[in-house]
């Protein structure tokens, strides 16, 4: 199917052309001819899909233009990342129509955007707290929504949200559009889209399957200790373009970047107390490649995104499968290719069972001179022989011949 088949009006063509879209996504192919005649929809896909457009470029077609400008469409998302996401994807999109958007969170002084609010804008993409916040001050009023999204809604409710967004909802006017996402839909998560929708299109895209069949992944059986000297050797590497380095803390984040600086590797933290400023200018530099590593945590790194990730590095597995898939799918967008290096530690070996059991495959085991002890001895993916040049690095090699000299 080609965007053609679609049938947007042209000015979407024009700047689904410039964003150099050639067909597109699952999503997109089965989302968009249902929004476009109306219907409320549950899509059951992550960030990195390309769901994004999937609801925007609709929305800008159906949404009639009107002065002066009231809120007609409202897009609730879980964090401020992704919310500013967003709100460019309605720029990008919306590049030859008319509208205005405002983008509103919290954490930063509410006076720029009640400036921008002002002024008058179609479309207010928020986060929760900050957008109920703004509507209890009189700067925002629901009564005139026609289209309403709320994304990622499985975050938001594991965020703690539910409360809030069961008021927002309350709010909004009987007649309107709802779309509702979901990377997965646990039933209390399925309870709200049942509570939101009415008649709704179902959109499943295979997404966790998908993202993590499209990256290479190979896992590091490694002390403790050395780890941080292993991601160094691997950081030297010319492929490693663009690197997301995930930790479980915030602290250990911090002290890999002092570390990687220390080295000569231009780094930066990404978590959640670094203020909004320090956030959206390490993004920016990571974006732009001035920064080679962003080291983040998960609640930091949901929704980032940034093309061209090169690598993912698990510097600690998480404790939960799901963050796994999430993290390697920040790789790899929307068709590239990327790979994905986790460091187990000897502690971490259940947690690497939990993954490859969510996504039913063995990770390639990479030999390496920091090899640790207890590879040798673990059982499933630590059991099986290394196999070599694979990955993209063979320091074993390296090492070996080392020796031999
Ligand atoms: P999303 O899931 O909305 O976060 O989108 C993931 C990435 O895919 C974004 O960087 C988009 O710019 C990109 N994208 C969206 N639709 C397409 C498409 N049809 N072709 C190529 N890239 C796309």
């Amino acid at each position: 199917m080609s965007f053609k088949d679609l049938n947007l009006i042209e000015p979407l063509e024009r700047a689904i052309a410039k964003q150099g879209y050639k067909t597109p996504t699952p999503i997109q192919e089965k989302s968009i001819p249902s929004l476009l005649e109306g219907r409320d929809l549950i899509g059951v896909a992550q960030t990195g899909t390309g769901k994004t457009a999937a609801f925007v470029l609709p929305i800008l077609q159906r949404m009639p233009e009107r002065y002066p400008r009231v809120i007609r469409t409202l897009v609730i998302a879980p964090t401020r990342e992704l919310a500013a996401q967003i709100g460019e994807s309605f720029a990008a999109y919306g590049a030859f129509l008319k509208f205005k958007h405002a983008v509103i969170f919290g954490g930063v002084g509410q006076g720029a955007q009640v400036n921008a609010l002002r002024k008058g804008v179609d479309i207010v993409v928020a986060t929760p707290g900050r957008l109920l916040d703004l509507m209890e001050q009189g700067y925002i009023s629901l009564k005139d929504i026609e289209f309403f999204v709320l994304d990622e809604a499985d975050r938001m409710l594991d965020m703690g949200f539910i409360h809030d967004i069961k008021k927002i909802i309350s709010r909004l006017p009987q007649k309107r559009q709802s779309l509702f996402f979901s990377a997965t839909m646990p039933p209390q998560v399925n309870e709200l889209a049942r509570q939101l929708l009415r008649d709704p299109v179902h959109v499943a895209v295979v997404a966790q399957a998908t993202t993590v069949d499209s990256v290479k992944q190979c896992v590091f059986f490694v002390d403790p200790a050395v780890k941080d000297k292993l991601l160094l050797d691997l950081l030297r590497q010319k492929h490693l373009t663009c690197v997301l380095v995930f930790t479980r803390t915030k602290h250990r984040a911090n002290k890999l970047v002092a570390y990687l600086s220390h080295n000569g590797v231009r780094a930066d933290a990404i978590h959640g107390n670094k203020s909004q400023t320090n956030r959206t200018k390490a993004l920016a530099d990571f974006r732009s490649g001035h920064t080679k590593v962003l080291v983040a945590t998960d609640i930091a790194a949901r929704g980032i995104d940034i093309d061209n990730i090169s690598h993912v590095i698990n510097f600690e597995l998480p404790n939960i499968p799901e963050s796994y898939v999430h993290r390697i799918g920040r790789t790899a967008r929307a068709g590239a290719e990327g790979t994905a290096y986790s460091f187990c530690a000897a502690d971490e070996r259940d947690f690497l069972r939990d993954i490859e059991k969510l996504i039913r495959q063995k990770i390639e085991v990479i030999d390496h001179q920091y090899h640790s002890e207890h590879a040798k001895n673990a059982v499933g993916s630590a059991a099986r022989p290394a196999p070599k040049g694979r990955g993209g690095f063979r320091p074993q090699n390296r090492h070996k011949r080392h020796f031999r000299r």
